[in-house]
């Protein structure tokens, strides 16, 4: 079969693969990213999106539209379970636009990852391309695709999740290690929501012994939409499946006979479905000769501080300033000051994340909100 040429690859057009691939082109570069799916649908769960990826998107194009569809809280709210007492009151809204420099937005990852993925070129995202050998060669790498597609790449940028094939290829096959925490996911029934009378806050945490929490938030502009999401621990993950289906009954025997606004989120629940958090230590490399990683192919956490899919994009901004400023000749200096520049950053979100210890008592999140990846200082 014959070879296709060309810069370069990126491998999973998940979110850091498709942030990666937008700035890729907009920087002129010929790149092309493949992906495993056939196609992509609007999986039931709602995301994050801080004020320092707002910025990514403004770079890309996406900001306005993003900011149009998601939902802006005012605060993040952290509370007691029981009692309802406020622990924490994180200024956002305006606040975040004037301090940080951008909105901080809740949304629906399927809507936001649909709108990324529809300013790509068309004719360089290829599905059903599920990577499946790697071979570097003296000036390149041959991809072998599972449909038979072989492609050469002078770089190869692998932002294929967790089970990174390319993560694998660099440092050698280790399955991720369960984090011993679960989380519940749902969208709830907003007219059940509304009959209750009660305020469901656009941005809440809430929070039990062990820190066990509900995380819950609008996804979308008119606050027509809510979600949750749990943290829980457990003693084990028996299941083969990626994710199994929950019930309003588990959440009871959870988190039943909590503050009145809990109570009546759980009965508000109809589908609510049930997944493992997996982890693994921070990699003692992030490339090697042509192939780099990002996001959590590189650094994955508990979503615990909703930064997961921002670190992600943070990457993506920071890799391509560094290919912009070198050229893809010089990539090996490229990839140094793409990792000096990003692992301290994503190794503290990392830590506090899997520490699930974030926003839930008064502090500053600036170090995190304010940053700018468009503009900060590479390393040097
Ligand atoms: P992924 O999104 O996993 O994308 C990887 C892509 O690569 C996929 O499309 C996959 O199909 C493709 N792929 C894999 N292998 C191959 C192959 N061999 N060939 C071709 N394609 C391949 N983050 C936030 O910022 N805010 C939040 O509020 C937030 N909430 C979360 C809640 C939960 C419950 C969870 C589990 C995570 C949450 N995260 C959040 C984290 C976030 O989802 C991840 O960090 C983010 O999706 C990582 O992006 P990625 O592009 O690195 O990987």
């Amino acid at each position: 079969m014959e070879t296709t040429h060309i810069d370069i690859a990126v491998i999973g057009a998940g979110l850091g693969g498709a942030a990666a691939m937008a700035l890729l082109d907009k920087s002129g570069f010929d790149a092309h990213v493949f992906e495993q799916a056939e196609a992509f649908s609007r999986l039931g769960a709602g995301i994050h999106v801080g004020p320092n990826v707002m910025k990514i998107f403004r770079e890309i194009g996406l900001e306005d539209r993003l900011a149009e569809i998601g939902s802006h809280p005012d605060y993040w709210f952290s509370r007691d379970g029981r009692t309802g007492d406020y622990r924490s009151k994180i200024k956002l809204g305006d606040f975040a636009k004037t301090e940080y420099g951008a909105p901080y937005i809740t949304i629906h990852r399927g809507d936001m990852h649909a709108e990324q993925v529809e300013a790509l070129p068309q004719d360089r995202i290829h599905y059903d391309h599920r990577l499946v050998d790697l071979e570097e060669r003296e000036g390149d790498v041959l991809l072998t695709f599972a449909n038979g597609h072989r492609v050469a790449a002078r770089l190869v940028i692998g932002a294929d999740g967790i089970n990174s094939m390319i993560r694998e290829k660099l440092l050698g096959p280790e399955k991720p290690r369960f984090s011993g925490w679960v989380g519940h996911r749902a969208l709830v029934n907003m007219d059940k929501l509304r009959a209750s009378g009660l305020d469901f806050e656009p941005c809440v945490k809430w929070w039990w012994e062990q820190s066990r929490h509900i995380m819950a938030y609008a996804t979308k502009n008119d606050q027509s939409e809510y979600y949750y999401v749990t943290g829980v621990p457990v003693d084990s993950w028996p299941h083969e499946a990626g994710w199994v289906d929950s019930s309003r009954e588990e959440m009871e025997a959870i988190f039943g006979n909590s503050h009145p606004v809990v109570n009546a989120l759980i009965d508000a629940t109809e589908t609510v479905t049930k997944w493992p958090f997996w982890n693994r230590d921070p990699l003692s490399l992030w490339s090697q000769g042509r192939l780099c990683l990002l996001g959590d192919a590189c650094h994955p956490m508990r979503p615990h501080m909703a930064q997961g899919a921002c670190m992600a994009i943070e990457d993506a901004a920071v890799l391509v300033r560094c290919l912009s400023e070198t050229g893809i000749g010089d990539y090996r200096a490229a990839f140094d000051v793409y990792e000096r520049t990003r692992r301290d950053r994503a190794t503290k979100v990392q830590t506090i994340s899997n520490a699930n210890t974030w926003l839930k008592d008064p502090e500053d999140p600036a170090w995190v909100y304010a940053y700018d990846p468009i503009h900060a200082p590479l390393a040097t």
